[in-house]
């Protein structure tokens, strides 16, 4: 049965992903299953989104309850779940303005417009520059892809966006290095997902801030996969107390209704965008308004932060055990539910043996092993895992 949905689906998908060949049905609490009936346990969270788990009562009721009095309307008009969702993400995140998008990628998009109209109505040049990273991922889209720094994905893509000039992460001089009077903002992930899970130093994000307040440049954390309580904290710069001027988050903020936002203080809220400057048809409607307001809510009620403080430290501790047992791994890196077990080779038929052994895991570039699950699961889950990554793993 599935073999069959999974030929019709090659035959009118646009081949740009080299699908797992399994088709999923349902889920239930950190557990998904495929049209088969077989159930594997979910260390990916559909990439960090699904963060409450699959199922969740509360959630679900909320987002029928708002299907069945209004799903979309206009940004021309006001409406209470967007505006009570603004008003708690600015509480969990400490910002002064959010604007809502669909998607982590047009965050980004935002995100860098609103810093180079700031930095325009400051000195009316238009050939502002951005400072990003060496193995960054910040979306598929072309300013997004253009903030990259992974050229493989920009290559074929070309001309991006100008002006953008990638530094290394946790280097500093290698950011001071590349600061022109033109610099108007210095762009980077608190935790880089998709490029390998590369934490920020605590010294590199102080440094960075520092070099922005002493010249006036904006600087932008994308929180899109480390945020969301993922790292232990709302944001993964509340950890470090390096608070940005502009963010953006996704993923897990509607836990799997599309929905993304970027963030402001009041400093670059009033001299940035305004009327005319930007919008979307979509973003912050209704039904993906709801979506946040509940996943806010829900993160309080259940204490899920509380729950990641609770099992990261069990997750690292097996992880560490796994990479001194086994000779194929490495070490480990990440923060929080955000690991990756660095391998000294290929990791890919790895995670194909695990999901054959009802495990769903996935990788962050060819050599790691990204494990970002469920934000609710337990030091259970985390034994249930680790039994069935020995199974797959070579000796
Ligand atoms: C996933 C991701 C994006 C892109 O989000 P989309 O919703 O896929 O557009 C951007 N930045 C980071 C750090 C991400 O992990």
């Amino acid at each position: 049965m599935m073999k069959e949905y999974i030929e019709e689906a090659e035959k009118a998908l646009l081949h740009t992903y080299n699908r797992y060949q399994i088709v999923l049905d349902k889920g239930e609490g950190v557990y998904l299953y495929d049209i088969e009936g077989k159930k594997y346990l979910d260390f990916v969270s559909g990439i960090a989104v699904f963060a409450l788990g699959y199922g969740n009562k509360a959630y679900n009721d909320a987002l029928k309850a708002q299907i069945d009095k209004l799903i979309h309307t206009s940004n021309y008009y006001y409406n209470v779940p967007a505006i009570e969702a603004a008003k708690k993400l600015k509480k969990v995140s400490g910002m002064d303005r959010v604007f809502f998008t669909n998607s982590g990628a047009e965050a980004v998009e935002g995100a860098i417009k609103a810093a180079r109209k700031y930095a325009y109505l400051k000195d009316g040049r238009t050939d502002h520059e951005i400072i990003a990273m060496e193995h960054s991922f910040h979306g598929r889209t072309m300013g997004a892809l253009s903030v990259t720094g992974n050229p493989g994905y920009r290559e074929a893509f070309g001309p991006m966006i100008g002006n953008i000039k990638f530094a290394r992460m946790n280097d500093l001089d290698s950011v001071k290095e590349l600061i022109t009077e033109k610099t108007c903002a210095i762009l980077f992930e608190t935790v880089q997902g998709e490029g390998g899970i590369y934490p920020a130093g605590k010294e590199f994000m102080e440094g960075v801030k520092a070099l922005c307040e002493e010249k006036d440049i904006l600087l932008i954390l994308d929180e899109i996969q480390c945020g969301m309580g993922r790292t232990g904290t709302m944001y993964a710069w509340q950890r470090y107390g390096v608070m940005p001027d502009i963010m953006t988050t996704a993923k897990a903020l509607g836990c799997g209704v599309p929905v993304g936002a970027f963030l402001m203080t009041e400093r670059v809220a009033a001299h940035s965008l305004t009327s005319g400057d930007h919008g979307t048809t979509y973003g912050g409607n209704p039904l993906a308004a709801a979506a946040v307001n509940k996943a806010l809510d829900l993160f309080e009620e259940n204490h899920i932060i509380e729950n990641v403080n609770v099992v990261a430290p069990y997750l690292e501790e097996k992880l560490d055990l796994l990479a001194e047992k086994y000779d194929y791994i490495e070490g480990r890196r990440g923060l929080g539910l955000m690991q990756g077990l660095v391998c000294k080779g290929p990791v890919g038929d790895i995670i194909s043996k695990a999901l054959d052994n009802g495990l769903i895991l996935i990788n962050a570039g060819a050599e790691i092993i990204r494990l970002v699950p469920p934000l609710i699961i337990t030091k259970e889950n985390v034994d249930e895992m680790v039994a069935i990554l020995e199974m797959c793993l070579p000796v």
